[in-house]
């Protein structure tokens, strides 16, 4: 699953979603991990909802910048999500989403582009699909269940 550098945002747009996850990365709220990332969600309609990470003296109650850029969204009423691009402030390779942030994403669709981003602005792009794979989604309670199994 290696994947080429983009080594500049391929258009307009892009651009924009870029520069809005490095500006919220500086509001991030990190105290313990100093660990900062910015998120930012294109909706199916053109709008970007940015998030930080944020962390909690609790430690387990930290929020990712994924999510909180995902909860701002829904909580606005959106359910169609095109892009997100993601970054923080390591310097060689890129920060990929926690496990949590996949799960979360992937309950409004697998087709969404995820872009990893750089310092630079280079950036690497995925389907969430391929970061997910065999994923549950709301689909899998749809289907038919047995109330019997092997030791009934
Ligand atoms: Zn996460």
């Amino acid at each position: 699953m290696e994947k080429e550098i983009i080594p500049v945002p391929s258009s307009a747009d892009l651009a924009e979603l870029f520069v809005q996850a490095h500006l919220v990365k500086h509001k991030a709220y990190v105290p313990y991990s100093n660990f900062r990332v910015g998120a930012a969600l294109l909706t199916s309609t053109g709008k970007i909802y940015s998030g930080c990470n944020i962390e909690n003296a609790s430690y387990g109650l930290a929020t990712c910048a994924e999510r909180t850029a995902l909860v701002k969204a829904v909580s606005e009423g959106e359910h169609s999500f095109e892009k997100i691009a993601i970054t923080s402030d390591v310097e060689t390779g890129f920060t990929g989403p926690c496990g949590s942030c996949r799960q979360t994403l992937a309950e409004f669709g697998l087709d969404l582009d995820v872009y990893l981003v750089n310092p630079k602005n280079e950036s690497k792009q995925y389907k969430l699909r391929e970061l997910l794979p065999i994923a549950f989604t709301p689909r899998d309670l749809q289907k038919p269940r047995t109330d019997h199994d092997i030791t009934e």
